[in-house]
């Protein structure tokens, strides 16, 4: 998995969303979740999703905070700045204090507090996203990730691959109770990482994708790449020892 981020790519992308009144952190967004739709092995089981945590400017001048996260409808690989709409982030974060949330109600309550009424649905996993702390977070069905995290003993793989770095969610269908549980878990990590020096990086959702986040762009998708590598090279590494097992044994009956 090759690292696609360029620091000229980003300028040009900044500057060329600032013409048309598009502020920086969106314009990043949409440049690394271009990046990573344009990669069919990030995203060929059923796409992903991205957010960023900016805010807009309301009719009176006063300062909105908001989750831009993906809209239905649209392609990762050739998203735009409308393909992530802007949704009030505090009445989405106010909703962990509910015990459980019906499709639905979930769906009614992103719906409501769009800044733009015609604006796409946000995403079924748009309160994952906004539970969590950071500002960018990239989530893909990266087929590396799902070759280790569709096997029975997943958990223990994820772990030899990925040490602290990551946070294990076990498998829960998207929506709210699975927002509830990945920030859930994900608190839990953060004060066990904070005590043993390590940094979360990404968050390994069983049987489903992995999530990596970060305060820029750039370190979020460079996670996100950096994660999708180890999960390819312990494929690599756990077909060569099939292989050589494999050589043995033919070695073994030819004998
Ligand atoms: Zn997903």
């Amino acid at each position: 998995m090759k690292n696609l981020w360029s620091d000229s790519d980003a300028k040009a992308a900044i500057d060329s969303h600032a013409k048309k009144g598009i502020n920086a952190d969106l314009a990043l967004r949409v440049y690394t979740t271009r990046l990573l739709g344009g990669e069919p092995k990030l995203v060929l089981h059923g796409g992903g999703n991205t957010s960023v945590k900016t805010s807009v400017t309301g009719l009176l001048g006063e300062t909105i905070p908001v989750l831009c996260v993906k809209g239905s409808g649209w392609d990762l690989g050739t998203i735009e700045p409308p393909g992530h709409p802007a949704v009030r982030l505090e009445p989405l974060r106010a909703l962990r204090a509910l015990d459980s949330l019906s499709d639905e109600a979930m769906v009614a309550a992103q719906r409501n507090n769009l800044i733009d009424p015609a604006a796409p649905n946000p995403s079924v996993e748009a309160l994952l996203h906004a539970f969590l702390p950071h500002t960018f977070v990239d989530h893909t069905h990266s087929s590396a990730l799902l070759a280790l995290a569709d096997q029975p003993d997943a958990a223990e793989v994820c772990r030899r691959v990925y040490g602290e770095r990551v946070v294990l969610v076990p498998y829960v269908m998207p929506g709210f109770a699975l927002a509830q549980s990945c920030a859930a878990l994900y608190e839990e990590a953060a004060e066990r990482a904070a005590a043993s020096g390590v940094e979360l990086e990404g968050m390994v959702l069983l049987k489903h994708g992995l999530f990596s986040f970060g305060a820029t762009a750039k370190q979020s998708y460079e996670r996100m790449i950096e994660l999708v590598r180890l999960a390819e090279q312990r494929s690599e590494e756990h077909t060569s020892e099939l292989q050589s097992r494999q050589y043995l044994v033919c070695r073994l009956l030819l004998e």
